[in-house]
């Protein structure tokens, strides 16, 4: 099936047969492509191999880079750029998770000639995603996230990339291990929930956010290892629904908290931001809230809370972290989303 949103540029296909769709697609931008990966993800997926019988039966000539790791850092992008600027290559395929994703679109203007890290106008050259994981949502949406370990965190690059086209099949997903499932779904359901109780929240977005929670109140039993493929189609589903809602509005505080303490205690992307989830609620519209959690299948923000927990226990912090994670939070941006709030609100949470 082809996604479509109107306001969304990215062509979504998801389906169990997607490469199907990718081999409609791969030459639309020429015939020679540089494959950006993660070290083991694409091909424990099969969806490397599958996607390279692709493009051999099409003709189209492709180099590889697979040392993108979890997190990516700047570092990294300049290594790619080094070794294949000199390519030309017409577009980036992108084959792994939101990292391998958030990097392929840095990728994309380093390989322009565009200094990534200073906003530009400027063209990146186009971008294909094949997701071996659901959470990000970074397969429909314009964010790249980076690790800035001059800074000693985790931040939005100033330019945005969506994927020209995304080729989404949830038997890619199936190799995924618990603890990576458990933390894409509380990624999702922070993505749907954060964006609706953001400033930039509206009416088609919260529709988009609701269908992830309610993909995501189907599908409870994926955090008990159930990984069948009904459950991991809809995991998959809801991380583009929620993925659409924050293309539109953004995440919140609690993404904006969780960079320090994923670079730090390299706790999951997913379940750092869950850890504020429930506490940041407090601070947001009764109605609007309940209206969430009725809509994820959780009677209130308590329980919800105890269920994140049971996955995710808050670490402990010294004076000294909250105040410095307070400072690298407050760069973040992330307050702007919320509207007013007490910065000493923020720091009591960690
Ligand atoms: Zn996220």
């Amino acid at each position: 099936m082809q996604y479509i949103d109107a306001d969304i540029p990215t062509k979504v296909y998801l389906s169990t047969d997607v490469m199907v769709d990718f081999k409609h697609n791969c030459t639309y931008f020429g015939r020679k492509c540089l494959i950006v990966t993660g070290k083991s993800g694409a091909a424990k997926s099969g969806a490397l191999s599958d996607a390279i019988a692709v493009l051999k039966s099409e003709s189209v000539e492709y180099e590889i880079f697979d040392q993108i790791e979890a997190n990516p850092s700047v570092e990294t992008i300049k290594l790619c750029e080094q070794l294949h600027f000199q390519s030309k290559v017409n577009y980036v395929l992108a084959i792994g998770g939101g990292s391998v994703m958030d990097a392929a679109k840095a990728i994309c203007f380093a390989l322009a000639g565009i200094n990534f890290l200073v906003a530009s106008t400027e063209s990146p050259i186009p971008l294909m995603v094949i997701p071996t994981a659901a959470g990000t949502g970074s397969e429909i949406t314009q964010y790249a996230i980076l690790t800035f370990n001059e800074l000693k965190t985790k931040a939005s690059i100033k330019n945005l990339k969506f994927p020209d086209f995304a080729f989404c099949n949830p038997k890619y997903l199936a190799s995924l291990d618990a603890k990576q499932v458990v933390s894409m779904y509380f990624d999702i359901s922070c993505h749907a929930i954060e964006s609706s109780l953001s400033v930039k929240r509206g009416p088609v977005q919260l529709g988009h956010a609701k269908t992830a929670l309610n993909l995501l109140a189907q599908s409870r039993s994926l955090l008990n290892n159930d990984l069948s493929l009904a459950n991991l189609f809809r995991l998959q589903l809801a991380s583009i629904e929620a993925g659409v809602s924050i293309s539109k509005a953004g995440t919140s505080i609690p993404h904006g908290m969780s960079y320090p303490i994923t670079y730090n205690f390299k706790v999951p992307h997913g379940l750092a931001c869950a850890t504020y989830l429930a506490d940041y609620l407090q601070f947001c519209p009764e109605n609007n809230v309940k209206d969430l959690l009725n809509a994820f299948g959780y009677n209130s923000a308590s329980e919800l809370k105890a269920e994140i927990h049971k996955f995710s226990p808050k670490i402990e912090l010294s004076e000294e972290q909250k105040n410095f994670f307070t400072e690298q939070f407050q760069q973040s941006g992330k307050m702007n989303a919320h509207g007013p709030l007490d910065i000493k609100e923020v720091r009591n949470m960690w």
